[in-house]
């Protein structure tokens, strides 16, 4: 049988930049090998942690470990050389993974098994600014489908930018994170799906709320909002600000739970259970055309009803007996913050929805009227410079003065606790 050019080409896909990436480590482990072989003297030893390789071979994955059995610092990396010289590790890849070839019973499972595990991967680099969504194994056989050079080096060189402010976190995860005197509830994304969709007490409407950094900045200006905030049934973390203000204040956030990403999960899911969705903010035709964007790509969702945002207060009344009437179990409410949150508290004792979410400006988005930034930039967790970009009039105060007066506002906080720690020691030891 002879290979025709084109089936030559599919099958050495990758293999040049494979073995680019082999050499390279084989070089840098020439290199570092005196460095590692004069810890080694000091008593290091190489650790070797199993991992599941290509097509669920057992890998056994090389790192150095100080005699307490603690990574050395700078240099732990170094035996791992030897896999990526071997290649049963990749520079970029699928997630490496401890988990059991269980994966391997699903097609996406076997997709991203097909190559060697990276030390850097998308899935990796998603955890860092808190954007996983999703299972790992479907992120990473996006990945393999899509992967090339190029999308290789964007992987390496945003991995590497947000070690800077993502990186391994060293608090631990509690359900709460107090964030400025603001509780927020440190779900992951699929978790709040789940408390948004479960049915409430009859009469007892659940608020859901976003919180941003310009939220935070808002409610101390704005202590009505602050206080709608504080009385709503779910406050959720929203975009990068506030991990970077809980890894300050030592009150790690588990994911940035976001209106705009939550949104199309929330329709598959809607899509399962057949609970009724309402969708109310927007300039007029805006709502009714994420109804229908909604419609085409969840087919299974059940629109209950749409209506934009710029209506009478004589109108309320009507309003809100058409969503009562509806059959909606669920309601977006998209009139920005903090006219949205109030809006949802002052009419709850009427609604008869079981969850009210105040969603800001996504309406936008999903109508198209507005594009969103893209993948690589929500990835480095710089969504936010896009907006600032698209309405820079807008938008400056927002993000410019509003972040800085923020982050001034954690870096204060920090230091009251800290005073705060050093007079509870000094009382200890006086
Ligand atoms: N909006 C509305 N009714 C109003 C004022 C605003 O429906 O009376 C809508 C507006 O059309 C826009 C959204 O509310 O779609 C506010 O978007 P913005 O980006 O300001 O919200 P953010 O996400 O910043 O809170």
């Amino acid at each position: 049988m002879r290979l025709t050019l084109h089936q030559l080409r599919i099958a050495t896909q990758g293999a040049l930049p494979a073995a680019i990436g082999r050499g390279v480590a084989a070089l840098l482990l020439l290199f570092t090998a005196p460095v590692a072989a004069i810890l080694w003297m000091r008593g290091a030893r190489i650790r070797r942690t199993p991992r599941m390789g290509r097509h669920g071979a057992l890998v056994m994955e090389q790192t150095l470990v100080n005699r307490s059995g603690a990574p050395v610092a700078l240099f732990h990396a170094i035996p791992r050389l030897v896999n990526l010289a071997k290649g049963d590790l990749g520079w970029v890849g699928p997630a490496v993974q401890t988990m059991g070839p269980s994966q391997l019973r699903t097609e996406q499972g076997r997709v991203a098994a097909s190559m060697p595990p990276g030390i850097f991967s998308t899935w990796r680099l998603r955890q860092r600014t808190n954007v996983d969504f999703g299972s790992q194994t479907d992120i990473d056989a996006e990945y393999v489908r899509k992967r090339s050079p190029r999308a290789n080096g964007g992987i390496i060189l945003r991995s590497l930018l947000t070690s800077v402010y993502g990186g391994e976190s060293r608090a631990a995860l509690t359900g709460r994170a107090d964030i400025l005197g603001l509780p927020l509830d440190n779900l992951s994304m699929d978790q709040a799906i789940d408390a948004i969709v479960t049915p409430a007490a009859p009469g007892r409407l659940r608020q859901v709320s976003f919180v941003n950094v310009d939220c935070v900045n808002l409610s101390y200006r704005d202590g009505a909002y602050r206080n709608t905030l504080l009385q709503s049934a779910l406050r959720l973390p929203d975009g990068i600000g506030l991990r970077i203000a809980g890894r300050i204040l030592r009150s790690e956030i588990r994911q940035n739970v976001n209106g705009t990403d939550l949104f199309p999960l929330l329709l598959a899911r809607l899509a399962t259970t057949g609970q009724g969705l309402f969708l109310l903010g927007g300039r007029p035709g805006v709502a009714d055309d994420v109804a229908a964007w909604a419609q085409a790509n969840y087919p299974g969702v059940r629109i209950a009803g749409a209506a934009h945002g710029y209506f009478a207060a004589g109108e309320e009344a009507a309003l809100i007996e058409r969503i009562n009437h509806s059959g909606a179990n669920i309601l977006l409410v998209a009139f920005g913050a903090p006219r949205q949150e109030k809006w949802i508290e002052r009419h709850a004792g009427r609604l008869r929805v079981d969850s009210a979410l105040g969603v800001g400006g996504l309406f936008d988005f999903y109508a198209g009227r507005i594009p969103r930034a893209p993948q690589w930039l929500r990835e480095l967790g710089l969504e936010w410079t896009f907006r600032l970009y698209q309405e820079p009039g807008r938008m400056w105060r927002r993000y410019l003065v509003g972040n800085v007066v923020f982050l001034s506002r954690v870096m204060k906080e920090r230091a009251k606790r800290q005073l705060g720690v050093g007079q509870i020691q000094e009382q200890v030891n006086s």
